[in-house]
C-alpha cells in the first residue's frame, strides 16, 4: 500500500465537536501510512516511501459517506416515468406490470454479470462526486437466490472500484408480486430462513424495513427487528415517509442505527431518537420526486442533538438521483439545514448512520478516505449543482481517481 504525504491543503476536516467552520484546521499536511492518517501538521517532510501530492492550496475533505442507497437493480423505469407523465395513473402502471413489479421482475431475470455492469454505472457517478463509502440495499428479488445475488453484487461493487460498500438486507421491501403469500407468511421466511443465513454467510452489515400502511405493519417490523437481533445485526428502517405509523420509535427501541425519510415523525417522538443515539437521515430525493409537501422536523432534530445525515436514497422508482452532492443541496433549501449540516450530513453523520466511526472525519487514526477540491470554500459544493468534482479521490489510502 502507498504511503502518501498531502502537503499544503486547506483541511476542512468535518470533525465532531469542533467549534470552526467545516471543522478547519491550521495545519496544512496529512501523512498516511497504511491507509491510516497518521499524522496531521505543518512543514512535515516525506520519508522516502511516501508519496507527495502537493495540493497547493486546494481544499482537503474526508470521502463522503452515502448512507442508504438501493444502488442494485435490473431494467429501468424511464418509460413508466414518462408514462406518469403523459397523465397514466400510478394503478394503472401497476395494472400494466410497472412499478416495483417491474424491477423485481427485472433484478430477477439478471446475472449477476449484468447487474453489476449496471451498478458499477451508478456508483461510478457517486464516487466521481468523491463518495468514497456506500451503503447498498437488498429488496428487489424478495426471493432467497435473487436477494442474495443483489448482495453479492453490492460486494462485488467494492473490489471493482477500491471503495467501501456496506450491504443491508432488506428482504422486507415490498410483498414478493407472484405468489400468494400473505404478509405474516412472507416475514416467517425473512425471520426465519433470510436473516439467519445473510448473517451466518456475512452478506449483510444490517437489517433494514420499509415499515408503512403500504409497506409492513408495526407487528411484522418489531418481529424483523427481534430476528435481526437474535442474528447480531443491527437494524435501521424506512419509517414516516407517508405516515405517522411509529416505526422510527419502535427502531429506537432496538438501538437503531438510523432511521430514514422521517417526514412524518412527531416531534414529540425526536426525543427518544436522541436518547437512542439513532442518527436521523434525510432523503431530500425522495421527497422531490413524490412531490411531498410533509418535511421532517428538521429544527426539533437539531434542538435535540439529533445527529442528521443526507442520502440520496438511489432507487429506480422514487429517486433516481445519482448524485450526493444534489441531495445535500436539496437538504438545504428543501429541508432548511445549514450549509455545514449538509456537509456533516454526508461525512460524520453518514458514517454514523452506517455505524462507521473509522471515517467521515479527518483526524489522525482514522481512515485516509480523503478527496481534494479546487474550489472556493467547501460551501461552494452546496451553492452549485454539479460545479465542481474532486481532482484527487484517495480510499483507505488508495489513489483511486
Ligand atoms: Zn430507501
Amino acid at each position: 500500500m502507498n504511503n502518501l504525504l498531502i502537503r499544503n491543503a486547506r483541511i476542512a476536516s468535518m470533525q465532531s465537536g469542533s467549534e470552526k467552520h467545516f471543522g478547519l484546521l491550521e495545519e496544512t499536511d496529512i501523512r498516511v501510512t497504511d491507509g491510516i492518517i497518521q499524522e496531521i501538521g505543518s512543514n512535515l517532510s516525506a520519508q522516502p516511501n511516501e508519496t507527495v501530492i502537493e495540493a497547493n492550496g486546494d481544499w482537503c475533505l474526508p470521502g463522503f459517506v452515502d448512507c442508504h442507497t438501493h444502488l442494485v437493480y435490473g431494467g429501468d423505469r424511464s418509460e413508466e416515468f414518462a408514462q406518469r407523465l403523459d397523465g397514466v395513473s400510478y394503478e394503472e402502471i401497476s395494472r400494466r406490470g410497472g412499478g416495483i413489479k417491474s424491477s423485481v421482475r427485472a433484478t430477477r431475470n439478471s446475472s449477476a454479470e449484468k447487474l453489476i455492469t449496471q451498478t458499477l454505472r451508478r456508483a461510478r457517478r457517486l464516487r466521481e462526486e468523491g463518495v468514497t463509502t456506500l451503503e447498498i440495499k437488498s429488496g428487489y428479488g424478495l426471493d432467497e437466490d435473487t436477494e442474495l445475488k443483489m448482495l453479492t453484487v453490492a460486494g462485488a461493487v467494492a473490489d471493482k472500484l477500491d471503495i467501501s460498500v456496506i450491504k443491508t438486507y432488506l428482504g422486507a421491501h415490498a410483498l414478493p408480486p407472484d405468489n400468494d403469500l400473505r404478509a405474516d407468511e412472507y416475514i416467517d421466511f425473512v425471520c426465519q430462513v433470510m436473516i439467519p443465513k445473510v448473517a451466518k454467510e456475512k452478506l449483510a452489515d444490517a437489517v433494514d424495513v420499509f415499515c408503512e400502511t403500504v409497506g409492513f405493519s408495526l407487528k411484522q417490523t418489531r418481529r424483523v427487528f427481534e430476528a435481526a437481533r437474535d442474528a447480531g445485526l443491527p437494524v435501521k428502517g424506512h419509517v414516516e415517509q407517508l405516515s405517522d405509523s411509529k416505526g422510527a420509535v419502535l427502531a429506537c427501541e432496538f438501538q437503531a442505527l438510523s432511521v430514514d425519510h422521517i417526514e412524518y415523525l412527531q416531534e414529540s417522538d425526536v426525543a427518544t431518537l436522541a436518547a437512542a443515539g439513532t442518527v436521523a437521515v434525510l432523503l431530500p430525493g425522495a421527497y422531490y420526486y413524490l412531490k411531498e409537501t410533509q418535511k421532517p422536523p428538521v429544527q426539533a432534530l437539531r434542538e435535540a442533538g439529533v445527529d442528521m445525515a443526507v442520502a440520496t436514497d438511489m432507487n429506480p422508482g422514487t429517486s433516481p438521483v445519482a448524485s450526493l452532492l444534489t441531495c445535500a443541496n436539496m437538504a438545504s433549501l428543501f429541508f432548511g439545514l445549514t450549509v455545514e449540516e449538509a456537509l456533516r450530513g454526508i461525512t460524520i453523520n453518514g458514517a454514523r448512520a452506517l455505524g462507521l466511526h473509522d471515517r467521515g472525519e479527518i483526524a489522525t487514526g482514522k481512515r485516509a478516505d480523503l478527496t481534494l477540491w479546487d474550489m472556493p470554500s467547501p460551501a461552494s459544493l452546496i451553492y452549485e449543482i454539479n460545479g465542481y468534482r474532486p481532482h484527487t479521490i484517495i480510499a483507505g489510502g488508495k489513489h483511486v481517481a
